[in-house]
């Protein structure tokens, strides 16, 4: 898998919830592999939906990657390094110099459909209501959307199984670029914080594959050159007795409640692990990244494996 040229990683935890057993097993899978490819950790936090951030939710960033021991090389140190100098807002000029290219490269057209009319689609799928409206893009309380359905193969450097195609999302067509309050949407902040970075290994959650694709077509369109070089790694998630994925409101899986709860760090990865159904239970981020890689190789280390051919 040493195949690709890596030197950073990030872990980009939104302040919109505690973090929670899910997102810590995804930062150990981010640590290890930093850690084996040589490359280095950013944090960077995203704060730019400041209708969902809180400060109490941001403390618990800070307080979660110290308990649980996870390392980072750049990045705020805590909440008033990161006020004064990492948080989103600063980087809102190149956020508009940006939304300024789409909007002359004829990218977007502007959506007034209310929430009530989408929602009454009954899909997820917006059906392209206002692209024959033309309405002007400075029109108040427009949001911004993707002007052309996206390719029909978009091309990912995948860590496990090297370059690949992947169909586009369907659910995707003209996805917000720039919300109603004219703030970037998150598809949009994030490619171009990764860029902005020079971050050219991104780990997450198999769940955020459509925005992978989704932001590998922004990239190409802008023209940033390392997002199309970025190697990505989409890791299967936690998911709780139901079966479905953890949320950032369950409560008994956030580490602050575990945390008060008494449980140690090395409790809480075991926990993790026992989630994960690891047949060894481990005690820290480094170990929990080499015994699920063990036990997952070759499904997602094929070029790890020896060929049986
Ligand atoms: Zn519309």
């Amino acid at each position: 898998m040493n195949q690709f040229m890596v030197s950073k990683t990030r872990i980009a935890p939104t302040p919109s919830g505690f973090l929670h057993l899910g997102n810590i097993f995804s930062f150990s899978l981010t640590a290890g592999l930093a850690n084996e490819l040589g490359a280095s950790i950013l944090l960077r936090i995203d704060d730019l939906d400041t209708t969902r951030v809180r400060t109490a939710y941001l403390e618990d960033i800070f307080e979660t990657l110290h308990f649980m021991g996870i390392p980072w090389d750049e990045g705020p140190l805590n909440t008033v390094d990161f006020n004064e100098n990492w948080t989103q807002l600063k980087r809102l000029s190149v956020y508009e110099e940006n939304l300024k290219i789409i909007e002359e490269s004829d990218l977007v057209f502007a959506c007034n459909c209310s929430r009530k009319v989408l929602n009454e689609t009954n899909t997820f799928i917006y059906p392209g209501t206002c692209i024959k409206k033309n309405l002007p893009l400075d029109a108040p309380g427009v949001c911004w959307r993707w002007k052309h359905k996206l390719s029909e193969e978009i091309k990912m450097n995948d860590l496990a199984t090297g370059e690949t195609l992947h169909m586009r999302p369907a659910l995707q067509h003209h996805f917000v670029v720039r919300k109603r309050d004219g703030i970037p949407s998150y598809q949009l902040a994030s490619v171009l914080d990764d860029s902005l970075f020079n971050v050219n290994m991104i780990v997450r959650g198999a769940d955020l594959c459509e925005s992978t694709l989704i932001q590998l077509q922004i990239a190409q369109k802008l023209q940033l050159k390392t997002f199309d070089k970025t190697v990505f790694f989409h890791h299967p998630l936690i998911s709780d007795e139901n079966g479905q994925k953890l949320s950032k409101s369950a409560g008994s899986t956030s580490i602050s409640y575990l945390r008060k709860e008494g449980l140690k760090s090395e409790t809480i990865f075991e926990l993790i692990s026992a989630e994960l159904h690891l047949k060894t239970k481990v005690k820290n981020w480094y170990d929990l990244y080499q015994q699920w890689k063990k036990e997952n190789s070759p499904l997602f280390f094929p070029n790890n494996s020896k060929k049986s051919n």
